[in-house]
């Protein structure tokens, strides 16, 4: 088909486009700096041509760009409300920082900080040795240091561990595990220069496993927290104690992977599996252990190593250590984060800490109630409904354990399911939510208690659409 000259001829320039857009959406431009809406309008409206060419109707040229537009600035990074009853949702940016973190960080990263310089002497110091020493409390550790991530840390003890002639790495069939976003232990530990030498089957490991497996040039022993997933039936394992007890036996560090780094007894926090934590893993005899810092800790991304000094004063010597080390935003992040654990253990009331995920975490159903009640009341909508619902932790984390929550049900039309969810998940602040049995759910659990007023307006304006 020969292309619709007319149409065409009505596409715009990118000038004249700009233009319109500037009358007629002025407030995309306070979203997207102008240069970079210049160069998406251009590629957008290169696009509308060819598809003009190739015989496509387009009927508003102007819409269509400004549609494109709208849709790339919502991906400026903005607050989300998470609805979806998971709190380490690693789309949403799992944990939600401690609000007087971020109150901190405020004032140290717009400002000089004293990250690395010994103010009594004027000197350069250490850096992150204040946080070093709270994360070493903390996990009840002789040793602790910080970088980038968990899979960092990884690496980082592979490359100090399992490096040369002794470069074999002992891992359980059981443990070779995905944790998502493309990381997989056996990839990691090739990319270390690290031999992966698996033991046992999937379903069972045993002790002699390990044993006949070590020889001369065996680095390291690693456990790996199956996180995500959880095995049940015929199945088997060697006790953390036993392991460590062989690594010993045999002078090899051993070291576990945790991933998230719970620092309560989450089976006591809420109707949850018992995640086992740094402290008791290291009293097992783990020499190291490694957890993602904003998982089930509640702070920044990062991650932290824990365990034996000789060892954490070695990985901080390899030079690949530089290259994943954080700046003053994470260590001041951290740093809160593991102040409000010890301040909330030592402190009078033995309180829990002001930690978000902590908090949600324990938070009890008939306190979710009223919230649900007094929302469900301003909407004053006969389709809209209080339901039970199940949190989730989220994140590769108690894959096993939903907690019971209060939901906010929307009984729409089945055709008005998805407009709706789209609605409230582009307006500002976009609200994320979820459809479970042709009903839309929001599960309060995951929303902050201050969050209620703009959920409420935010609601008003999509149920009116
Ligand atoms: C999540 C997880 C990781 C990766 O942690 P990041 O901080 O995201 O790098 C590694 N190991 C285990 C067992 C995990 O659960």
């Amino acid at each position: 088909m020969p292309p619709d000259q007319e149409a065409l001829r009505k596409i715009p320039s990118v000038e004249k486009m700009l233009q319109a857009l500037a009358s007629g959406d002025p407030e995309i431009f306070s979203r997207i700096p102008r240069s970079v809406a210049t160069g998406i309008v251009r590629s957008a409206l290169a696009d509308l041509r060819k598809r003009v060419a190739k015989g496509a109707s387009v009927e508003d040229p102007f819409e269509d760009v400004r549609a494109t537009l709208g849709r790339f600035a919502d991906t400026r990074i903005t607050p989300v409300i998470n609805g979806t009853g998971v709190l380490i949702h690693t789309n949403l940016g799992r944990s939600p920082v401690a609000a007087a973190a971020a109150e901190t960080l405020a004032s140290v990263a717009s400002s000089y900080s004293n990250v690395e310089i010994d103010l009594h002497t004027g000197a350069r110091g250490p850096r992150a040795k204040f946080l070093e020493a709270c994360l070493a409390t903390l996990c009840r550790s002789e040793a602790a240091t910080v970088v980038n991530n968990c899979a960092a840390g990884l690496v980082l003890v592979l490359q100090h561990l399992a490096a040369g002639e002794k470069n074999e790495v002992i891992v359980s069939r059981g443990e070779l595990v995905e944790i998502g976003g493309g990381f997989r232990i056996p990839e990691i530990l090739e990319a270390s220069g690290a031999k992966l030498i698996e033991v046992g089957a999937t379903n069972k490991t045993h002790l002699a496993d390990y044993e006949r497996a070590i020889t001369d040039r065996t680095g390291l022993l690693l456990k790996v927290h199956r996180s995500n997933f959880y095995m049940e039936g015929f199945t088997a394992e060697p006790e953390t104690s036993e392991l460590a007890a062989l690594a010993k036996k045999s002078g090899i560090p051993f070291m576990h992977d945790l991933g998230s780094g719970a620092m309560m007894q989450t089976d006591q926090l809420a109707p949850l599996e018992h995640e086992t934590t740094p402290w008791e893993t290291l009293a097992a005899g783990c020499d190291l252990v490694c957890f993602s810092g904003d998982k089930l800790l509640g702070g920044p991304q990062a991650g932290i190593i824990a365990g034996r000094a000789d060892l954490i004063a070695g990985i901080k010597k390899t030079p690949f250590y530089r290259a994943v080390r954080p700046d003053k935003v994470i260590f001041t992040l951290l740093q809160e984060t593991a102040c409000a654990y010890l301040d909330a253990a030592s402190g009078e009331t033995k309180g829990l800490p002001e930690i978000p995920v902590v908090q949600m975490l324990a938070i009890k159903e008939d306190a979710l109630l009223p919230r649900a009640e007094s929302i469900t009341k301003a909407l004053s909508d006969s389709r809209i409904k209080i339901g039970e619902g199940t949190a989730r932790c989220g994140g590769g984390t108690m894959p096993k354990s939903s907690i019971p929550s209060v939901t906010l049900e929307f009984h729409l039309e089945e055709s008005e399911l998805e407009p709706f969810a789209f609605d409230l998940r582009t307006g500002r602040p976009g609200i994320v939510g979820y459809i479970d049995s042709g009903i839309f759910k929001l599960d309060l659990r995951t929303i902050f208690p201050h969050q209620d007023e703009k959920l409420i307006s935010a609601l008003k304006n999509s149920l009116l659409k």
